[in-house]
Parts: C-alpha cells; structure tokens; sequence
C-alpha cells in the first residue's frame, strides 16, 4: 500500500468530518503525506496543516476546483500552492458565488416532481453556507427516505439529466489551471475515469489542459475501478503527466475509500508528490 493521499475532503465542502479530524483519521491508517482537497475553498487548510504538524505527518496544501469544460463538468486539483494567494482566493470566492442560486434552483427543479422542502434539508448538511453542494442534497433525500444511498440518490435525482440536475457554469479549465499556478501550485486532473471520455476528448482535455500549465492526473483515485489504474498510468507516461494519488475521501460509510493509504501506483509514471518528497514512494536500492 501506498501511504499518501493527495484528495480528500472535510465538512468545509461536501466531506462529514472536521479538517483535523479528517488528518487525524489518515494519519491513524498510516499515512505518511496527505493533502486536504476541498471543493472550491481553502478554508480548512489551516487547521489541517496545524493538525499534520502535531501528529508529525507531511502534510500539501490541497484544493479541488469546479471546472466547466465544453459540456462536461471536471475536477482539476491544486497540490502545493500558497494558500494566502489573492489570485487562487479570489478565483475560488468567484466559483463559490454561484452555488446558493444554484441550490435554489435544484430545490425548485425537485418540487416540480413533488420532492418539496429540499433546500432547507439540505442546508442542515451544508456546514460551510457558501459550499453547498449536491451532496448535501443528497444526503437530505437519503434522510428522508427517498433514496437508500449516496449511488441511488445521484441515479435517482442529482445526476445529469435526472429532476434534480441544474446545469451551472463553473470555472474554465484555462483559469483554474491559471489560478493554481499562479499561487505556485500544480495541477492535476482529478478522478479522469469518472468522466466516461473516449480516447479522442481526453486526449483533446489532456492537450488543453498541458497548454494551461496542467502538470498531473489522477491515477490511483477512491473514484476509479482498480482496472482504471493501469490505464491512467499508461496515459500519465504517454502525455508526460505526473501521476497523482488520492482517496477522494468524504465519510465513513459512504463508498469511495478510506482516507490516508491507496493500492500502489502501477510503475511507469513519475510520482506528483516527487515534486516535493523524493523519499516517499520510492523503492529504495537493496544493499549488495
Ligand atoms: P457539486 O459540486 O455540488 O455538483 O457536487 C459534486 C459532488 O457530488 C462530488 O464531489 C461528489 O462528492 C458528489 N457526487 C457526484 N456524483 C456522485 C455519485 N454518482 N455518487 C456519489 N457522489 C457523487
Ligand atoms: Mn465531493
Ligand atoms: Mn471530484
Ligand atoms: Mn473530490
């Protein structure tokens, strides 16, 4: 097993947990690295990084932001950047201003099919006001009995082209990128098997994404089957990505994995967190 985790997520977005308490569960399976990555927002930076220095584990700067890109939504995650950057925080504050209205637009797509009162449910999930999201949805529906899990009520209501679904305009792939550079950070394509792409448009992202200054890609996610790690891997090497590793970690007991230690990397790729710590990972030579 490999013990880092470059993705994960706290109650400042759409994660259970408090920052600290999401470190300190990673730190407890093992982990040696761990970056928090949430939505949008960099508020639980500070305690988490406070919190890794306590329990003496190394710790990155993490963000995961929303990105519109052609008709698709994506993820692109920000490892290792200053998180007092004006340019990343403003960008971040513009992204999280459309999400309450989208919110009231989901409450209102949901009454139309007779799912009424959703908003004000769904608010008692969301810790962080400005970081309302479809899970916190979610998680009101399941409450109410309307969907078993996290999968079924997604498939049921909050996935594109179901009652729930609103379409919103996030940040461009170019900004986002932008932005994470700009604080001195890099980017990496989040959970690439997720978005269902054939050969040719992730090619196409991966071309638009290396001219923005994209660095990475998601290889070993909590978001992928384990047959996606090879291919990522592969695709890594082909296009020169660094390879990144995370659980995509937002609670106990609602799928994804664990956060704090993944499968192996498949070799081939180089390592993202190499950047920063070239002793973690790394298989070292064996005395003659
Ligand atoms: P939002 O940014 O508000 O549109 O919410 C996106 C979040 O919803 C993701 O980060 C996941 O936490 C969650 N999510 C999206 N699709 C699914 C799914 N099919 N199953 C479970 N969670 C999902
Ligand atoms: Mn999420
Ligand atoms: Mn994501
Ligand atoms: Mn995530």
């Amino acid at each position: 097993m490999l013990p880092v985790d470059l993705h994960a997520h706290s109650n400042v977005s759409d994660g259970m947990l408090p920052p600290r308490e999401v470190v300190a569960r990673a730190h407890a399976r093992g982990c040696q690295l761990f970056a928090l990555t949430d939505h949008d927002d960099l508020r639980g930076l500070a305690a988490a990084a406070d919190e890794a220095q306590r329990l003496g584990m190394r710790f990155l700067p993490g963000v995961e932001i929303s990105v519109s890109w052609r008709k698709h939504t994506l993820h692109i995650v920000g490892l290792g950047f200053d998180p007092a950057n004006a340019v990343l925080q403003a960008g971040l504050a513009s992204v999280r201003l459309g999400r309450d209205e989208r919110a009231v637009r989901m409450d209102a797509a949901l009454a139309a099919v007779g799912v009424g009162g959703v908003l004000a449910g769904a608010r008692k999930f969301a810790d962080n006001p400005e970081m309302i999201g479809r899970a916190h949805f979610a998680r009101h529906l399941i409450e109410r009995g309307l969907a078993k899990d996290m999968k079924g009520v997604f498939k049921k209501y909050l996935a594109r082209g179901k009652p729930g679904y609103v379409a919103h305009q996030w940040a461009s792939l170019a900004d986002a990128v932008g932005w994470i550079r700009a604080a001195g950070g890099v980017a990496v394509i989040a959970h690439p098997g997720r978005y269902e792409f054939g050969r040719q448009t992730m090619g196409e992202l991966i071309e638009e994404f290396k001219a923005a200054g994209g660095e990475g890609i998601e290889v070993v996610s909590g978001s992928h089957h384990p047959a996606d790690f090879e291919r990522y891997a592969r695709l890594a090497e082909t296009h020169g990505l660094l390879a990144s590793a995370g659980s995509d970690y937002h609670a106990t007991g609602e799928g994804a994995r664990e956060p704090g230690i993944l499968p192996d990397m498949p070799p081939g790729p180089q390592p993202v967190w190499q950047r920063w710590h070239t002793d973690i990972g790394v298989t070292l030579p064996v005395a003659e």
